[in-house]
């Protein structure tokens, strides 16, 4: 076996059904009497009923999350933090959401206790992107961590269709490039094969009947998998890509990397055998096609797969280009010009990777 190193983040997991009704207990565990709980204005009715499970233990609600952790909405955030003099934090909501905890937890430490109504994978992890002047800045820090995370499949039952299929696939991102990193190991590759399998078993079932639950819950579970996995190896070209268009661009986070996956697993393809019989077999396809199947896949379930439909500009292709080759970072397969212009005009255009 390959030498390998493990870093294993610390943090409580609390999964299944109806888990939510615990929250009470956690923030008693935790020692919090006076708990923001934070959302993003679409669910804040859902923040509401929270805040009024924990009772005189709640600080208020702020349900102005908004994509991209912006700086400004976290300076309000802070603001409403200090006025209520608040010792703990709740987000129920997706990865905006946990972003706006996590932002928060950076600036003063304060417990976080986050439920994920998404398959982002964020809450598992002790890194931030936040963006400031139309550029997202990723930070790692103990402090990002939240402490607890209760997953309850029930809060996922009004995720719609097309948001889950997206969802699913931004989990599906962070287990392929788990796979292939710099930082791979075998029990992370573990972890990323598994979530794979119950996203890929999970998410058509949910495109059939979005109440499944059984299907819900292997979706969920192959999130919680594949948020282990963001939390503990570093990523390559398909985050560090998806970052910086989300960050140019505006676009939205889940939608872009399910556009952009299929081409970047395309690039990397002859450099990462082993990660792409991992995918391979997680999906129950030819080895040579991962790709192309995660392609049909997203296709067959309704993703959207052009980013110019999900607002990038073309002059974006050579923008991005040229961002990602004067700032490197490892991949296995090297970044070269007209590699990563080819996989953007892929990715533009929405064609199926050959
Ligand atoms: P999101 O949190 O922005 O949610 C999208 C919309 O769906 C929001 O309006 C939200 O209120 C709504 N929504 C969420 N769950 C719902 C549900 N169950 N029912 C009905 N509506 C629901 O989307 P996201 O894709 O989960 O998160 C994207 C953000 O998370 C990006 O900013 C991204 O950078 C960040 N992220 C960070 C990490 C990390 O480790 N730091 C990992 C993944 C994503």
């Amino acid at each position: 076996m390959e030498a390998f190193v493990y870093n294993a983040n610390p943090g409580r997991v609390i999964f299944g059904e109806g888990t939510l009704s615990r929250l009470p207990a956690e923030v008693e565990r935790l020692g919090l009497s006076r708990v923001l709980v934070l959302a993003t204005p679409a669910q804040e009715a859902d923040a509401q009923q929270l805040a009024r499970r924990i009772g005189t233990r709640s600080a208020g609600v702020f349900a102005q999350a908004r994509m991209h952790t912006p700086t400004e909405v976290t300076e309000r955030a802070m603001s409403v933090v200090a006025e209520h003099g608040a010792d703990g934090l709740i987000a129920v909501g997706g990865g905006s959401t946990t972003g706006l905890a996590k932002a928060i937890a950076l600036r003063t430490d304060l417990p976080q206790i986050v439920a994920p109504t998404t398959y982002a994978g964020s809450e598992m992890t002790p890194i931030l992107g936040e963006t400031h002047g139309g550029r997202k800045v990723t930070q790692s820090s103990p402090k990002i961590l939240p402490e607890v995370v209760i997953y309850d499949v029930d809060l996922t039952l009004t995720l719609p269709v097309p948001q889950s299929v997206t969802s699913g696939f931004n989990a599906i991102a962070h287990a392929a490039e788990a796979l292939y990193t710099r930082e791979a190991n075998p029990l992370i590759s573990l972890l990323a094969e598994r979530s794979i399998a119950a996203l890929a078993r999970g998410l058509p079932a949910i495109a059939m009947n979005p109440a499944d639950r059984a299907a819900r819950s292997s979706a969920l579970y192959g999130a919680w998998l594949a948020g282990i996995c963001l939390g503990s190896v570093g990523m390559a070209l398909h985050h560090k890509l998806c970052h910086t268009l989300g960050g140019m661009f505006d676009l939205p986070h889940a939608q872009t990397h399910t556009a952009l996956l299929p081409h970047a697993l395309a690039y990397n393809r002859a450099a990462a055998p082993a990660a792409m019989e991992a995918i391979s077999r997680a999906l129950q396809v030819q080895v040579q096609e991962p790709a192309a199947a995660l392609y049909d896949l997203a296709r067959s379930l309704g993703a959207t797969m052009a980013l110019r439909e999900l607002g990038m500009p073309h002059s974006g292709i050579a923008e991005a280009t040229e961002r990602s080759l004067a700032n490197p970072y490892w991949n296995p397969q090297p970044l070269e010009r007209a590699g990563i212009l080819a996989l953007l005009t892929a990715a533009y255009e929405g064609e199926r990777p050959v």
